[in-house]
């Protein structure tokens, strides 16, 4: 998922729209934007699909105003239906707002529990409006104190923004696992999950916002809460793997430059004697080229992606996944004809995608495929909103380097270690690797234990 807000710039909903186009691979089942005008009205439109979709009639003149929040949304098999889909809009005698979210709560069940014994019943199954009910119980009180409040009581991975009336609220667990950064527009601010939207707005990059931070944008400018402090930086290392664009900025480390060092890394720890090294497109490109930097086998394009044919491992159903990765993917039969090829991808989550490809290129002719992977084996499920699913679903959650070797047809089967996964980020000390590792930054709580 990824979020979007715009403060103090005309026609916020335009930028928006754009803003959330480079956000697209956060998420394809839907999107929407929430405007707040001048004459002091509200607007909203949200629909399921890609972006290009959901606005193809003009929908974003029926959104005006300076100031606005967004979302992109894939949804696990649990969670969809365009009433999951965000911005959520609420009214209450103490002040309307709007709100859209990203990530998972550890204790959304002990939180839905307490609210709907204080009276709450739900619409959606949104994290979101958990939380809006939460800044609800408080509505005596001013805003930001309602805000910090509920944040206290929730516990995950996640990033907010909330937008009332007057201001912008934009918000990021005290754990630091999701991003969330600042840039400046115009004569005012973006707040967006990836710094890689502000390129197309024409916005500028001026900060991440800090783990456990409330940035709140108004007419006065900027200004900066802590809601808590305890706080980490533990941010997700498959936003470095896989999530996020190459162009991003997270945390101080650009994404791009992270899997080239990633894939110089992968190669000292699993060489390998070949003709050309091959990635997965396209997140994996930027590993392969650091691969084959430090190896000195050259780079092919030996695979093609087909354009517009959406990421197989954000679509919640595994018969549309499968589905998705015959779709997707063209070996370049005469490079790699009679070649040994190493075939560096990002990650193994179930094994599908990697398994098909390998059969691909061999159907192509190549007489060797070595496969490598630019991060640890996946072994555990994430619980801070990446749907990795349930652990008997992984390729590596019970079976060993070589049986997962033998699942997947390759010649041989080399992983990045999670010291290496750990230092080839280099603003981030310690991210999150608790689906490679099992150690989970956050407390879990029961029914996650029990559902694993
Ligand atoms: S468990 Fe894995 S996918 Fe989930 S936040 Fe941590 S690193 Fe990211």
């Amino acid at each position: 998922m990824g979020v979007l807000a715009v403060h103090g710039v005309p026609s916020a909903s335009t930028f928006i729209y754009y803003g959330l186009h480079n956000l697209q691979h956060r998420g394809q089942e839907g999107g929407g934007i929430i405007t707040f005008d001048e004459k002091g009205e509200w607007h909203s439109y949200r629909g399921q699909g890609l972006l290009s979709e959901i606005f193809t009639n003009g929908e974003l003149k029926t959104l005006p105003g300076s100031m606005g929040i967004g979302s992109v949304k894939y949804a696990n098999a649990s969670k969809g239906g365009l009433n999951n889909v965000e911005p959520l809009f609420f009214r209450h005698h103490s002040g309307d707002f709007a709100i859209a979210g990203e990530g998972n709560l550890v204790n959304a069940r002990q939180v839905t529990q307490y609210l709907e014994r204080h009276g709450s019943i739900f619409q959606t199954d949104t994290d979101s409006e958990l939380l809006a009910h939460l800044i609800k119980k408080g509505s005596k009180e001013h805003r930001i104190v309602t805000i910090v409040k509920a944040l206290n009581m929730i516990e995950g991975g996640f990033t907010f923004v909330i937008m009332t009336r007057n201001r912008i609220y934009a918000c990021r667990d005290k754990y630091g696992i999701k991003p969330l950064c600042i840039g400046k527009l115009g004569d005012g601010f973006v707040v967006s999950s990836e710094s890689c939207a502000f390129e197309i707005m024409g916005a500028e990059f001026i900060r991440d916002v800090a783990p456990g931070e409330i940035v709140t944008l108004d007419h006065h400018g900027l200004r900066s809460t802590t809601y808590s402090h305890f706080n980490r930086h533990r941010m997700c290392a498959m936003e470095y793997i896989y999530f996020a664009r190459p162009d991003s900025d997270i945390d101080g480390c650009n994404v791009h430059a992270y899997r080239k060092e990633a894939g110089r890394r992968l190669y000292r720890e699993n060489p390998v004697e070949a003709d050309m090294v091959v990635g997965v497109p396209e997140s994996s490109l930027s590993a392969a080229m650091g691969f084959a930097e430090e190896s000195g086998i050259p780079y092919e394009m030996g695979l093609v992606k087909h354009k517009y044919v959406g990421r197989t491992f954000i679509q919640p159903v595994q018969s549309l996944r499968e589905l998705g990765v015959k779709m997707k993917l063209s070996p370049v039969r005469s490079i790699v004809k009679g070649k040994r090829i190493v075939l560096v991808d990002d990650s193994i989550v179930r094994g599908t995608t990697s398994l098909k490809i390998v059969k691909l290129l061999r159907e192509a002719g190549a007489s060797e495929v070595h496969v490598r992977i630019a991060s640890p084996m996946m072994r555990f499920t994430c619980h801070y909103g990446v749907d990795t699913s349930t652990p008997e679903e992984l390729l590596c959650s019970h079976r060993t380097l070589e049986e997962a070797r033998q699942v997947l047809g390759a010649d041989s089967l080399g992983y990045l270690s999670p010291e290496s996964t750990r230092d080839s980020c280099f603003g981030c000390a310690d991210p999150c690797q608790a689906c490679f590792t099992g150690e989970y930054p956050t407390l879990l709580y029961d029914d996650l234990v029990e559902n694993d």
